[in-house]
């Protein structure tokens, strides 16, 4: 059994907003670069190159990479022999959520109630979904959340007989429907199968896994792949402004799930993919 301080993880937290918001991970950057330099569009290339030299900016002045730097969302893996002393976990990581949103400089987005909107001003509460996992050891990866691309999230119960070409077709559906909402060129997260609320926290992992990976699982690869092409044939491009560069990936997570039903979740995010994870 391993003793893990609760308190230790604030600083932490609070290191993991900054980082996040500033800093795209190389693997994201680089699969940006790559698409500005292949883009054909002129106008495309244009918007392609100003989001690079908006990541140089960022890094440079140490300043966000976007206004909406999102509700915290967390996915924590606990290993089952963690000890975790002191305050309660949920309460240090939205406390380092404050301290990070506070001495980051980083915009306060979360409102108290959905209808009274009241803002919290310190971005809490984080979304924070847990895992108990093998092992002796806390895995916390941050991945901050913007709403224009979160708005155009769907989640689709499709039926057994929909198979395979009804899945491409929700997905391709979800993105155009997004068209320049998502701020494109988009990460295309999606969940398959579970139920109606797993699918949805499938496909916001699913925007957590390294760019230029494909599902292990070689049909849904192969549907990753053939989807990807669709899309970024409809000529959203950019921006919304035209080109080949619609979305970077399409990731899908995969689960067991009920004999009736295939509930799809399609979780869209902009090209400003933030995530960070730190193992303790
Ligand atoms: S969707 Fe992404 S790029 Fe667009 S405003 Fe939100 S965080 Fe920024």
């Amino acid at each position: 059994m391993r003793i893990i301080k609760t308190e230790s993880i604030i600083d932490v937290v609070k290191d993991m907003c900054i980082k996040a918001n500033i800093h795209l991970s190389q693997d994201m950057e680089d699969t940006i670069r790559k698409a500005a330099a292949e883009e054909d569009s002129k106008l495309g290339r244009q918007i392609m190159n100003q989001l690079c030299d908006n990541l140089d900016i960022a890094a440079r002045d140490e300043i966000a990479i976007c206004q909406d730097t999102g509700m915290a969302v967390f996915f924590v893996n606990i290993g089952q022999d963690v000890h975790l002393e002191g305050m309660n976990i949920t309460d240090a990581i939205n406390e380092g959520v404050r301290r990070g949103y506070k001495e980051g400089y980083l915009r306060k987005s979360v409102v108290s109630d959905p209808l009274l909107r009241v803002n919290t001003n310190d971005n809490t509460p984080a979304i924070i979904h847990y895992d108990i996992v093998p092992g002796d050891k806390l895995e916390i990866t941050i991945a901050p959340k913007g709403f224009g691309s979160e708005n155009m999230s769907r989640v689709f119960m499709l039926k057994p007989a929909d198979g395979e070409e009804g899945v491409k077709e929700a997905i391709v559906k979800a993105v155009m429907e997004a068209g320049p909402n998502a701020c494109p060129p988009v990460f295309v997260g999606v969940g398959l199968g579970g139920d109606f609320e797993l699918s949805a926290e499938l496909a916001k992992k699913a925007l957590t896994r390294k760019a230029g990976e494909h599902s292990k699982l070689p049909h849904i690869a192969r549907i990753e792949e053939e989807v990807l092409d669709t899309i970024n044939k409809s000529g959203i491009g950019p921006g919304g402004l035209g080109g080949k560069t619609t979305a970077l990936a399409v990731n899908i997570e995969t689960y067991a799930t009920h004999i009736a039903g295939m509930p799809l979740a399609v979780n869209m995010c902009c090209h400003v993919n933030r995530h960070v994870t730190v193992v303790i």
